[in-house]
């Protein structure tokens, strides 16, 4: 039997994003600064299985693991998603080089973008109150991808400023200033083994410009009692 409630329901937009987003997942939920850092890893990633990987959270709004990879591995390479890939890493160094440039490029992209996310509330009542938390329903992996993009360049929210790039020439991953306990940010290098590689290669360096000199200045010497 149809209600009238039922009914109405089916006809009423609203109602039916409702209906079709009430299943309770278990899963953690994607925040604005997970969203943030799951685009720069697709920036950052160029491996197919990883992009399918990023592509399913972002857009489901929750964190998932093992199983996403598990749909991945039997998805074929997908040029969409690398050109998007190649396109972001453009947009995200143009936002860390030039974010006057980069705002009035991407105004237009971040504000459709934010036209196609829907957020919806969940709450879990506790014994002190209630939590909320908001899950992100974006249309697609573009909308997901606008909505990281306008985070980047809101001047309120520190991740524009935070945005970094690993300086090993190797490595050249985006990344948000590492904050330690105590001391200044980290800014140069994305972890712990590229800050020491990149060290060691310039300890590396100092050694072998130290010989090529003593060489030189010793073939002078050389040449000067010859003569
Ligand atoms: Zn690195």
């Amino acid at each position: 039997m149809v209600t009238e409630f039922d009914a109405s329901a089916q006809r009423d937009p609203l109602q039916q994003f409702l209906s079709a987003t009430d299943a309770i997942v278990d899963a953690p939920l994607l925040t604005e600064s997970d969203y943030v850092r799951n685009v720069l890893e697709f920036a950052n990633t160029k491996n197919p299985a990883d992009l399918h990987a990023l592509r399913t959270m972002l857009v489901s709004g929750v964190k998932l693991q093992g199983q996403v990879y598990f749909h991945a591995l039997q998805d074929q390479l997908n040029p969409h998603l690398l050109a998007l890939r190649e396109k972001l890493e453009k947009q995200v160094e143009t936002i860390r080089t030039d974010t006057r440039k980069a705002r009035a490029d991407l105004a237009d992209e971040v504000r459709r973008a934010g036209e196609r996310i829907a957020i919806r509330p969940s709450y879990i009542v506790t014994n002190s109150g209630v939590e909320i938390f908001h899950r992100h329903f974006p249309a697609d992996l573009e909308a997901a991808v606008g909505y990281a993009l306008l985070l980047l360049l809101d001047p309120t929210r520190g991740y524009g400023s935070d945005l970094c790039r690993c300086k090993l020439a190797e490595c050249g991953r985006f990344f948000l200033a590492i904050k330690p306990p105590t001391g200044r940010p980290r800014r140069d290098y994305c972890c712990a083994e590229h800050l020491e590689a990149a060290r060691e290669k310039s300890s590396v360096d100092r050694v072998r410009a130290f010989r090529e000199r003593e060489k030189a200045k010793a073939s002078r010497r050389h040449r000067t009692r010859r003569l």
